[in-house]
């Protein structure tokens, strides 16, 4: 299982069926897969996967990759991860350091500058 290498789109398929009959082992593999998300819609994907899992951990990473891209949100991505989600991105886009996207107003944590 470990050693095919699916497609983050195939991730999502597999972790969709194997959440909905219990296939532990085949749904390690795909969260892993979809864990490993770097892109805006990898990231959107990561989100759909948190909420078809209501994993917690991965919607806060997918929340963070998603605010961190925020610039290259399109429509399909918002329709894609929803109201809810979006809305969060949102809110954690605006509350990022202009510098290094991580910290927060008005000294940022991260890079130590002001916003
Ligand atoms: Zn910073």
């Amino acid at each position: 299982m470990d050693s095919i290498n699916y497609t983050f789109a195939e991730s999502l398929d597999l972790l969709r069926i194997a959440h909905k009959y219990c296939m532990d082992s085949f749904e390690r593999p795909a969260v892993k897969k979809l864990q490993g998300a770097s892109t805006l819609p990898e990231y959107a994907e990561l989100m759909v996967a948190s909420q078809l899992t209501s994993s917690d951990a991965m919607y806060a990473q997918a929340l963070e990759g998603l605010a961190r891209n925020w610039r290259s949100m399109s429509l399909d991505l918002a329709q894609r991860i929803g109201v809810k989600a979006l809305f969060e991105a949102a809110n954690r886009f605006g509350a990022q350091c202009y510098h290094c996207n991580y910290g927060n107003y008005p000294i940022c944590a991260s890079c130590k500058t002001y916003r």
